[in-house]
């Protein structure tokens, strides 16, 4: 039942054609980060720039999708147009099963479509149909008009960019399913140079499950402590966005372009008040019993007297950061109006938050004028907000063009470097303190979620430089292992190495049971060798003066220490980004032939 292989489908988006390739490489790179990695080395071009039509768009899943719970990511590996570097970003919704029930460990998009186009591919199937009349069109037309022209439902899965990505924008992304997005890294404005304003994929083969008792009883018990346990409980209750009022308390909210980092105003937005006053129903990806998606509703007013429209909107902690705290705005449905419009343009709504939140501050200091921001941005305005993201959105004028390839870009051209909250990309919503503004500043997709730094702050007063970069090393090493599975890092607690090691025997994946550590240690250098390869290097990044004026409820921060902890971190990346030995190579491969 098992394949020791990769089946990946490559598409020529040129010819509209595309063919079964098989690979080898599950006991080494397993699948999800891993898969991508070892796609973008063999049709990727370190040398040409992201938008270079033969750079390929690589989507991938995992030996356990379809077969676990919370099996449910869907890795996008790309250059990325933000840095020009390789770089992931990681989906849920039915993007994973619809793969595997389409018979596809993975699918490779090259080429540049003649006209703007919609790719459509099942098990037995793969069009390319004209969609130019959905050009310039919002994701909430375009999701209608694409779910009637397709059809099916189930296992079908759609990928759409919006007018960001078809205006190339560096933080556009890619929304799936409506309610999860690869979200950060611009993968939408990559679609959006492809000329491809969706991706259609219909889960419309079948699979066989283990015979046996095994098999049966173990995903009994991973499903038990999944939803039996209080491991999971925080996603399904209040969700992410129970940490506002936790890191507000702790002062590690970034607030107002992070200038504070706590506010006692903040209640209007906290998860309880979510939940309380906005909380419709909760939703899951394809496989999740937990269903950590909260949904809740924007009401718009029509022409005609007391008629309302409700629109359902999903929230987590990250957009509420982005375009609530962030910007001030401390009512619950605002920050739901700002999404709403994130959602239509197609725009990470964390770099968007951030970048506004720049811009505000830009504005308030008389480096741009309202000439360049077209609203007068306050902190705190959620209809100029509104306003503002669709101007970012479309690419409106020179300095919203600017601004929607970077915060630091825009901030290079018009000043006010030292206040532009970037590390590596536009934050994520936790300032507590150096150990995270290390890890996301050097991490490998620049996410919150490469490693645990913010947690690692949270619990470590003491200032130990070794013990800090011995921890983000070895977590990131955890979590790609994690990332190839393509299991969702909500379910860390759950899947520990020992369990993960089981489900892969169950269905007969033993040598990769078996070589856990070693595949971890090798895909995370294979990542980091890719990064290298285009053009990363760790040793000259830098972080924003603001970053080092804020107080955490552990002080000051500590530039003298933060500045370490780069130093050495940096140092750790670019030897783990060295070609491997060829007796590591050797010895890896050993083991994965071993027990074949
Ligand atoms: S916990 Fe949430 S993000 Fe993770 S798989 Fe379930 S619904 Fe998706």
């Amino acid at each position: 039942m098992i394949r020791d292989h990769f089946r990946i489908l490559t598409v020529d988006l040129a010819t509209g054609k595309g063919k079964i390739v098989t690979i080898d490489g599950r006991d080494t790179e397993a699948g999800g980060s891993g898969l991508a990695a070892l796609l973008f080395n063999k049709y990727g071009h370190t040398d040409k720039p992201w938008n270079d039509p033969e750079q390929p768009l690589i989507f991938t899943i995992g030996p356990l999708t379809g077969y676990f719970p919370l099996m449910s990511k869907t890795v996008c590996g790309f250059k990325s147009p933000y840095h020009d570097q390789y770089g992931e970003s990681h989906a849920g919704g039915r993007s994973a099963l619809s793969l595997r029930f389409a018979d596809l460990d993975g699918l490779v998009v090259t080429g540049k479509a003649g006209r703007l186009s919609c790719l459509s591919i099942g098990s037995r199937h793969l069009e390319l149909m004209d969609v130019h009349y959905m050009r310039g069109i919002d994701l909430q037309r375009s999701g209608k008009m694409l779910r009637k022209m397709i059809g099916g439902a189930g296992h079908r899965s759609i990928f759409r960019i919006g007018p960001a990505g078809e205006n190339l924008s560096a933080y556009a992304c890619i929304t799936v399913d409506t309610y999860r997005h690869f979200g950060r890294l611009g993968g939408g404005a990559v679609m959006g140079s492809k000329n491809l304003k969706a991706i259609a994929i219909q889960g419309d083969g079948v699979f066989d499950l283990p015979e046996g008792k095994e098999y049966a009883e173990l995903f009994e018990e991973v499903h038990k402590q999944l939803t039996t346990t209080d491991m999971m409980d925080k996603y399904h209750n209040l969700g992410t966005p129970v940490n506002v009022a936790i890191l507000n308390e702790i002062k590690a909210l970034p607030i107002k372009n992070l200038q504070q980092t706590t506010d006692p105003n903040i209640k209007g937005i906290t998860g309880e008040t979510f939940a309380d006053d906005t909380l419709l129903r909760n939703t899951a990806c394809a496989g999740c019993p937990v269903g950590c998606i909260h949904i809740g509703f924007v009401r718009e007013k029509f022409m005609e007297p007391n008629q309302y429209l409700y629109r359902q909107v999903s929230y987590d902690h990250e957009p509420i950061f982005a375009t609530g705290s962030m910007l001030g705005v401390t009512n619950a449905f605002s920050v739901l109006s700002i999404i709403d419009m994130v959602e239509k343009m197609g725009l990470d709504v964390m770099s968007a938050g951030v970048a506004l939140a720049w811009a505000t501050e830009a504005l308030d200091k008389g480096i741009i004028s309202e000439k360049e921001t077209l609203v007068p941005l306050k902190f705190d305005d959620a209809a100029g907000y509104k306003e503002a993201m669709q101007h970012l959105g479309l690419g409106s004028n020179d300095f919203y063009r600017i601004l929607a390839q970077g915060t630091m870009k825009a901030a290079e051209q018009y000043g006010g470097k030292d206040f532009a909250c970037v590390l590596g990309q536009e934050m994520g919503g936790y300032a507590t303190g150096e150990v995270f503004f290390t890890s996301q500043v050097l991490g490998f997709r620049h996410s919150h979620l490469d490693t645990g730094g913010y947690s690692f702050d949270q619990k470590h007063e003491e200032k130990n430089v070794e013990e800090a970069v011995k921890f983000l090393v070895h977590d990131e090493q955890g979590r790609v292992f994690l990332t190839s599975m393509v299991a969702c890092l909500f379910a860390r607690a759950v899947y520990k190495d020992e369990l993960l090691a089981d489900c892969l025997n169950s269905l007969g994946y033993t040598t990769l049971a078996d070589s856990m550590d070693q595949v971890a240690q090798h895909i995370q250098k294979l990542r980091w060798r890719l990064r290298l390869a285009t053009g990363f290097d760790p040793a000259a990044v830098k972080i924003p003066k603001r970053f080092t004026e804020i107080t955490t409820w552990k002080g000051s921060i500590d530039v003298k220490y933060l500045n370490t902890l780069k130093k050495e971190y940096a140092k750790r990346i670019v030897e783990l980004g060295k070609k491997e030995k060829k007796e590591e190579t050797k010895k890896a491969k050993k083991k994965a032939t071993k027990g074949k």
